[in-house]
């Protein structure tokens, strides 16, 4: 992958601003636009055949209206905040399921762990399993389609303060992102997608051009630990230091990563999809496991000690 070298980051200026600046939101994995983004180029590569069942599966509701489903999900459940991310330190090149990916929180003798490329395999696994039931195959899908995305946004794929969540930077001048301060995380959750000032069909069409110029299809298969390694090298190269200013060079470069990983997650999730809904009686590929870990618990009473991403 290339490295991206256009980034001007100036520190310390934004930091009397944030001063004056109350409320804080952290935020989830890419935007709702960045997971219906991810969903429509996705559909556009299904079979016909993968089509019908999502269509079954999801009745009224298109794989676009589902995809942000995950994140109002886990405001009630937040013991399923681990499976948006992984957290591969900066120092490390590479996912080590062990060191970054922690035991299931709600059943430590699950062999399925809390982190988004096991949950991956382990929805992959539910979506495919006909012993299930339609609503409990439906919710595999809708996790599946949310986690595909997040494992391409570059910064769920980052140990270091808590996936950019923990960096304050100034936007373009602003230390407001919508309605919160800004952090980097929620730059690439929103705002750099939000800067390129498309609605979401003109975005949907740039992604299947850029696809087709760019013939990403080669590269639409691969298995979740390759996707987030990848997504950890890009937000290793965009990370910035606290108080950083995001210039408009930055946003221009960056929009290229994000494109990239946005269609690429597009085509790896109808890859699987077209895989698994052309044969679902073709087991998933486990890790490990010859056990379906149980659903997940009820309702929590208490509120998450560590704040979502
Ligand atoms: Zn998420």
């Amino acid at each position: 992958m290339s490295t991206f070298s256009g980034k001007i980051i100036m520190r310390g200026v934004a930091a009397g601003a944030l001063l004056l600046c109350v409320g804080v939101q952290l935020s989830w994995a890419w935007g709702r636009e960045g997971h219906r983004l991810t969903a429509l180029v996705a559909e556009q590569y299904l079979t016909p055949e993968a089509k019908s069942q999502v269509a079954l599966l999801l009745g009224k509701e298109t794989l676009a209206d589902v995809a942000p489903w995950a994140d109002i999900y886990r405001e009630e459940y937040p013991e399923t905040g681990k499976w948006h991310f992984v957290d591969i330190p900066s120092t490390e090149a590479k996912f080590d399921r062990i060191r970054d990916c922690p035991v299931s929180q709600a059943d430590p003798k699950s062999p399925w762990r809390d982190c988004v490329t096991d949950r991956i395999l382990y929805f992959e696994g539910r979506l495919g399993d006909e012993s299930l039931s339609t609503k409990e195959r439906a919710i595999a899908l809708k996790f599946l389609v949310h986690f595909i995305g997040d494992v391409h946004q570059p910064f769920h794929a980052l140990g270091d303060a808590r996936g950019g969540n923990g960096i304050a930077v100034s936007f373009l001048g602003s230390s407001r992102c919508d309605s919160y301060n800004c952090n980097l995380h929620g730059v690439w959750d929103n705002m750099i997608i939000e800067e390129q000032g498309l609605n979401e069909k003109k975005y949907t069409e740039r992604l299947l051009q850029e696809i087709k110029d760019n013939q990403w299809e080669r590269m639409a298969g691969g298995e979740p630990t390759t996707w987030a390694n990848i997504s950890h090298h890009y937000a290793v190269e965009a990370m910035v230091p606290n108080d950083a200013l995001i210039t408009r060079e930055y946003v221009t470069e960056e929009s290229k990563v994000v494109d990239a990983q946005l269609a690429l997650g597009g085509l790896r999730l109808a890859r699987v999809l077209n895989r698994i809904l052309a044969a679902p009686e073709a087991p998933a590929v486990p890790i490990a496991p010859t056990t379906a870990p149980a659903a997940p618990p009820a309702a929590p009473v208490v509120t998450p000690q560590q704040p979502p991403r």
